[in-house]
């Protein structure tokens, strides 16, 4: 197969996000010797860096703080001679240097092209949608117990949801705050068994079940949460709160794929089982994509896939393939 020439200034790869699944693309890929750019967003950092502990990460029989352990990924990419950018990306548009096609992603410090494109932008927290939540945010609305927690000691906070954000997080909000009331919509949660022992055995925190909160209120800062009985519709409380943190689930970042390949109806891209989107040299991985388990393990080996897939892709693409 004839060899093709590329724009030396043209990367071979560029990976959008800076958590587990594109760090560890990063680290394939740049192993492997291609040129590859890793963009890292600027406003929200990888979710996992703000969390406490990750007990089921292997090889860290102690646990491993996320920030950490996200650094540790960081020097091992940058070793193997990944080159690191933080930015913001705006767009992301077909390109073509000569007959080759690829990608153009546009930031605010610039435009990069690149044969192939992975996709691992990861997800936000999803918000409560009640009054006083963007009033009071960051004067006692909180989504990170990790940054805020210490704030809060010796005082009472609310914790929304049932998943296992919200009670590793509540759990870890004990530390500091005198009690943590769980509010959740069931009579049950979702968390994982080990964590519900926990949060059962913790004297610090208590259970508001079926209840959905309704507002968010005080003066310059929260002072109460205003919640509703699910099944006794008129049965509403206050509870005296001077924080709330919420963790009611997440939702994914990929407004930028919208038009570009397929996503499902919560925003999630759709890939196959190389991690490869509907367009062809776009490949995604880790939480952005529809999937059964977000892990920080998981997301390690959807980048560790994505990568390898990208690399058979550019070799083919450059006239490379073995
Ligand atoms: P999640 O599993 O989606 O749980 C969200 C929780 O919030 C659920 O209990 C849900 O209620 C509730 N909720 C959703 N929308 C709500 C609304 N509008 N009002 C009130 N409550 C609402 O999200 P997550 O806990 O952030 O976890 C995300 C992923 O990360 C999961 O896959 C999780 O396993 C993983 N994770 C794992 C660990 C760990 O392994 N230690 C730690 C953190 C996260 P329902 O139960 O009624 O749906």
């Amino acid at each position: 197969m004839e060899k093709i020439q590329i724009p030396e200034d043209v990367y071979d790869m560029v990976i959008i996000g800076g958590g587990p699944a594109g760090l560890t693309a990063g680290l394939y890929t740049a192993r492997a010797g291609f040129k590859v750019l890793l963009i890292e967003g600027t406003a929200a950092a990888s979710q996992i860096t703000v969390t406490d502990m990750i007990e089921n990460y292997p090889g860290f029989p102690e646990g491993i703080g996320g920030f950490e352990l996200v650094e540790k990924f960081k020097k091992q990419s940058v070793q193997f001679g990944l080159e690191l950018i933080m930015a913001d990306v705006h767009t992301l548009a077909a390109g073509q240097w000569s007959d080759v096609k690829g990608w153009e992603v546009t930031t605010d410090s610039g435009v990069y092209g690149a044969l192939a494109v992975i996709v691992a932008t990861g997800t936000q927290w999803r918000k409560l949608d009640v009054p006083g939540e963007e009033t009071y945010l960051g004067k006692g609305v909180s989504y990170c117990a990790t940054c805020d927690g210490p704030f809060y000691r010796n005082r009472d906070v609310v914790v929304a949801g049932g998943g296992d954000t919200a009670i590793q997080e509540a759990l870890f909000l004990t530390n500091f705050a005198k009690k943590v009331t769980v509010v959740h919509r069931r009579d049950r949660l979702r968390a994982t068994d080990i964590l519900q022992k926990r949060a059962f055995a913790n004297e610090k925190i208590a259970f508001q079940w079926r209840s959905v909160i309704e507002e968010i209120s005080g003066g310059n800062f929260v002072e109460k949460i205003r919640v509703r009985d699910v099944d006794q519709k008129d049965s509403v409380t206050e509870i005296p709160a001077e924080g709330i943190f919420i963790f009611i689930g997440t939702t994914p970042k990929t407004d930028l794929l919208r038009g570009i390949c397929e996503l499902d109806e919560n925003g999630y891209v759709i890939t196959n089982s190389h991690m490869q989107t509907s367009a062809k040299g776009i490949f995604a991985c880790g939480d952005c994509i529809q999937k059964l388990l977000r892990q920080v393990v998981t997301a390690c080996g959807d980048g560790a896939t994505a990568a390898h897939a990208a690399q058979l892709y550019v070799e083919d693409l450059k006239g490379e393939a073995y």
